[in-house]
C-alpha cells in the first residue's frame, strides 16, 4: 500500500493559483488522471493530469522535454487514447510522474509546465481505459441488508454475505464517462399480481452510488493475487453509476443474478484518483467482534491495520423543472466507502483466488456504498423503501424513481485534519425516455 511522502505534504500549494482555492477537487496534492481533448476538436485524446482548473496535458509534456526517467516513461505511456499501457507499468511509474509534476506544479518552480496546461472549462473527456472486463461487487453490508429485505423479508442477508466478496461479471460495452444520455432500457417485467410478465419500459429506473477501482498490472491466468500485494495491482478509484432496472431485476435475477437490469448503462467520473493520492485517509479495517473472520487469504495484519479508506461520497438529483428553472441539483444522500463490508484488496484477492487473470484496465465496482443509517442510502430503492415511501424534493416535486429527463450527479472527496482535501470530481448522468417503438 502507498504509504506518505513529500506529495502529500498539506502545507504544499502550487503556482496554478486556482489549485490553492480552498476546498477544490484537485489542489496540488491530488493529481488524478483522465483521457481528455479540448472541447469540439478532432485533437488526439491523451492523458492528462487534473491541476486546479486546468489539466496537465502529458503528450504536450513528452514533445517539450519537460520530464526524465521513470516520470518521463510513465508519461509517454499515458500519452495515448487510453491510460492503460500506463496501469499495466504499476504503482511505481505514475508515483514517479506524480513526484515530478507535483515538484514543477509547486509554488517557487519554474513555470515550465505552463505551456503545457489545458483549461477543463474547454476539455472533453473519454473513458480512461479499454476496459476489457468489469465486474460488479456488494460490498456495502448495509445496502445489501436493506436492498435484501426488500426482495426476501425473511431472508435478507444471504448466509454466504459474510463470508464471500460477492460480485457478478457486468459488462464492458455499455460503460460511458460523465455526461452519458441513458436511454430508459425495456425489458420484462412481472406487474404486481399477475400471472405472467409483460415488456415494457422499466417503470422503477434507479442509479447506484458507487466507486470504480481500476486494475493496474495483472496477473498471469492461475496465479492468485495474494492479499497483501493486492493494491499493488490497483492504479486508482473513480465514482460510478450502475444504472438499475429494479423491475427488470425483480423478475430476473434468480437463480444467476443481475442481468439485462444492469448492463444497459455503467456511468464513470473521468477523473481517476490514485492509490498514492488515497494514502492520507487510510483506516484501520475491522469488523464487528459478533461476525465471523474472514478466511485467511482475505485477512492480514497489515490489511487489518489500514485497508479501509475513507472516501465521502454523496448523490443529487436535478429535476427537468429545477434545471429549467436555473435550480443546482438537490442532494439525495451522502456516506463513505469507510463503512464498506470488504476493501479493495478484498476484491481484487478474492477475484483472483481461483487464478481468474485482471488486466490492467480491467473495472471494479464496489456495490452501492450506503451507510448505516437509511438516509445514507446509495439508490432510491433503499431512500424510497421499495418506491413505497416517495421523496420529496426541495421544490416539492417527489420521485419513487427516475423519471425522464432526470439528471443524477455523484461527487466523492476525502478530508481530514492534517490533510489536504481532495476530491474526485463528479460524475453525471441524464435519463432518455425508452424508445418509442419498443422491441419488435
Ligand atoms: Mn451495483
Amino acid at each position: 500500500m502507498s504509504e506518505l511522502n513529500e506529495t502529500h505534504d498539506p502545507e504544499l500549494s502550487s503556482w496554478v493559483s486556482s489549485a490553492n482555492t480552498p476546498g477544490h477537487d484537485f489542489p496540488l496534492q491530488n493529481l488524478p488522471f483522465a483521457v481528455f481533448r479540448r472541447k469540439g476538436t478532432d485533437e488526439a485524446w491523451r492523458g492528462g493530469v487534473a491541476i486546479g482548473d486546468d489539466i496537465v496535458d502529458l503528450a504536450a509534456c513528452v514533445v517539450a522535454g519537460h520530464l526524465k526517467g521513470m516520470a518521463l516513461e510513465a508519461a509517454r505511456a499515458a500519452s495515448g487514447d487510453a491510460l492503460n499501457a500506463l496501469m499495466a507499468l504499476g504503482p511505481g511509474a505514475a508515483s514517479a510522474l506524480r513526484l515530478a509534476l507535483s515538484r514543477a506544479l509547486r509554488t517557487g518552480a519554474d513555470r515550465v509546465l505552463a505551456d503545457c496546461l489545458v483549461p477543463q472549462a474547454g476539455a472533453e473527456f473519454a473513458l480512461p481505459a479499454r476496459i476489457g472486463d468489469y465486474t460488479d461487487f456488494y460490498t456495502s453490508v448495509h445496502h445489501a441488508t436493506r436492498v435484501g429485505a426488500l426482495f426476501r423479508p425473511d431472508a435478507p442477508l444471504l448466509p454466504n454475505y459474510k463470508w464471500v466478496p460477492i460480485g457478478y461479471h457486468g459488462r464492458s460495452s455499455s460503460i460511458g464517462v460523465s455526461g452519458q444520455a441513458v436511454r430508459r432500457p425495456t425489458g420484462q417485467v412481472l406487474p404486481a399480481g399477475a400471472q405472467a410478465p409483460v415488456v415494457a419500459p422499466s417503470a422503477r429506473l434507479d442509479y447506484e452510488l458507487e466507486l470504480g477501482v481500476f486494475v493496474g498490472p495483472g496477473n498471469a491466468l492461475g496465479e492468485p493475487i495474494g492479499l497483501d500485494e493486492a493494491e499493488a495491482h490497483v492504479f486508482g478509484m473513480c465514482l460510478l453509476n450502475d444504472w438499475s432496472a429494479r423491475d427488470v431485476q425483480g423478475w430476473e435475477y434468480q437463480p444467476l443474478g443481475p442481468f439485462l437490469a444492469k448492463n444497459f448503462a455503467t456511468t464513470v467520473s473521468p477523473w481517476i484518483v490514485t492509490m498514492e493520492a488515497l494514502a492520507p485517509f487510510r483506516l484501520p479495517w475491522s469488523r464487528p467482534d459478533t461476525d465471523p473472520e474472514p478466511l485467511p487469504y482475505l485477512d492480514s495484519p497489515a490489511h487489518r491495520t489500514r485497508a479501509a479508506i475513507d472516501i465521502r461520497v454523496s448523490a443529487a438529483l436535478q429535476t427537468p423543472a429545477m434545471r429549467a428553472r436555473g435550480e443546482a441539483p438537490a442532494r439525495l444522500s451522502e456516506s463513505s466507502f469507510r463503512h464498506a463490508y470488504w476493501s479493495v484488496a478484498q476484491m481484487v484477492a478474492h477475484h483472483t483466488v481461483n487464478g481468474c487473470n485482471l488486466q490492467p484496465g480491467d473495472l471494479l465496482g464496489t456495490g452501492t456504498q450506503s451507510g448505516p443509517d437509511e438516509t445514507e442510502s446509495g439508490s432510491l430503492v433503499e431512500l424510497t423503501r421499495g418506491g413505497r415511501q416517495p421523496l420529496t424534493l426541495p421544490d416539492g416535486e417527489q420521485r419513487t424513481f427516475l423519471e425522464d429527463g432526470d439528471q443524477v450527479t455523484f461527487s466523492g472527496w476525502c478530508e481530514r485534519p492534517g490533510a489536504r482535501r481532495i476530491g474526485f470530481g463528479r460524475v453525471d448522468g441524464t435519463v432518455l425516455p425508452a424508445r418509442q417503438a419498443g422491441p419488435r
